[in-house]
């Protein structure tokens, strides 16, 4: 079934003479389960799509959708709502918090969220941890991982929500190519087995190759 549906997208920065047009007039269709690749040269505008697609930012026209949904239309407390509930984020950059725990680290931003910190999100950390395959590395600080585990515990804290879509913005992009394709594996098998729907940017084609769906982005709009 449909997960999002974007209609027309128009995304314009700045004014006037200092415009610059990065989307123009792109239309996209998720289904549910997903595995898809967004290519595209840099400043070709795949960022800009994945933050609107993760309701951080509006478009400056067209329609967006998801879960049957309208975005363009709500407020930004629903988006908010919505963001918690249905979406996961993971970026080229871990953003671990350095001082703390791999567990901490998974469950912190759902506890801020929920104002304090449930046994059940305890729970579903552990379980995620020992998903990524960091069973034995949950009480390690994020500085004692290696590259390639840090972006695995951040894959572990997208999916604390059991979100339907993760947005990667180049998840890879800081990791040697072992630990590269390894994190995209992982993407591979949580995709088939919890039918999360992943949207990952990349400009490495091997990366690409990994997903079931390739989508370029060119001249502000999808091919
Ligand atoms: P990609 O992720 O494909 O590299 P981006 O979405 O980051 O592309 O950027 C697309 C274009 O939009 C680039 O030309 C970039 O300079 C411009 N851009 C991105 N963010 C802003 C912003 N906040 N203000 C002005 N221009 C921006
Ligand atoms: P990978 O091949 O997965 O990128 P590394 O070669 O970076 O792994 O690290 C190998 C092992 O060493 C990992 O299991 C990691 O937990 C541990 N390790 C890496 N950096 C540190 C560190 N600064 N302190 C303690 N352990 C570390």
């Amino acid at each position: 079934s449909t997960l999002v549906e974007v209609r027309d997208l128009v995304k314009t920065y700045g004014e006037g003479d200092t415009a610059t047009p990065v989307l123009k007039g792109l239309n996209l269709t998720l289904d549910t389960g997903e595995l898809a690749a967004l290519l595209g040269p840099s400043g070709s505008g795949k960022s800009t799509l994945l933050t609107i697609l993760g309701t951080l930012m509006k478009p400056t026209s067209g329609q967006h959708l998801m879960l049957d949904q309208d975005l363009t239309s709500a407020d930004d407390r629903e988006l908010t709502e919505f963001r918690n509930r249905h979406i996961g984020f993971v970026f080229q950059f871990h953003h671990l918090l350095p001082d703390f725990t791999a567990l901490e680290n998974v469950i912190f931003p759902t506890a801020v969220k929920a104002g304090r910190e449930t046994a059940a999100a305890r729970a579903r950390g552990r379980e995620l941890l020992d998903r990524v395959g960091l069973g034995n590395r949950m009480e390690y600080l994020a500085t004692q991982l290696s590259g390639g585990q840090k972006q695995r515990v951040a894959i572990a804290r997208a999916l604390m929500n059991q979100p339907e879509l993760v947005l990667a913005d180049e998840p890879t992009g800081n990791l040697d190519r072992e630990s590269a394709t390894q994190v995209m594996d992982l993407i591979g098998e949580i995709n088939r087995q919890e039918e999360t729907s992943f949207l990952i940017s990349t400009h490495d084609e091997r990366i690409a190759e990994i997903c079931r769906r390739q989508i370029r982005v060119l001249d502000g709009s999808v091919g």
